[in-house]
């Protein structure tokens, strides 16, 4: 039992990795929660980001999604004590909560009422896991 739901798992993390992407759909009762894995602006598939050309440089426009990270009293050049990148590398999204800082190699989960979520790597397998398993 164990090892046939780990291996549905799994098949959706090799077909998104052989697709170049970290993107799949993660079995969890009651329902299917869809989530892609987010590491730099324009990521999520529902961002819309689209390359601009202005004077000369090409600029990927801010995710509708997963936004930029900026904060007043956080220099862009600060270093993540969750990740160690930048925080210029970071970005920025909307909660139910309120405003969450998201991390590269955080998933964002797709909510039943189309609500986003940023999860931490460690924490969303182990969930996943602990839905499909129990
Ligand atoms: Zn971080």
């Amino acid at each position: 039992m164990t090892s046939l739901l780990r291996g549905v798992y799994d098949e959706g993390a090799e077909a998104a990795r052989k697709e170049g992407y970290d993107m799949a759909r993660f079995r969890k009762r009651p329902v299917v929660p869809e989530a892609s894995r987010w590491w730099k602006n324009g990521d999520h598939p529902d961002d819309g980001s689209v390359d601009v050309e202005t004077g000369g440089w090409t600029f990927l426009t801010e995710g509708k999604v997963v936004r930029r990270y900026r904060h007043p009293d956080v220099p862009s050049g600060e270093v993540c004590k969750q990740c160690g990148y930048i925080m210029h590398e970071h970005g920025w999204i909307d909660t139910p909560e309120g405003g969450h800082t998201v991390c590269p190699g955080d998933w964002i989960i797709t909510g039943v009422k189309g609500e986003f979520y940023p999860i931490k790597d460690d924490i969303f397998r182990e969930r996943t896991y602990a839905n499909v398993l129990d």
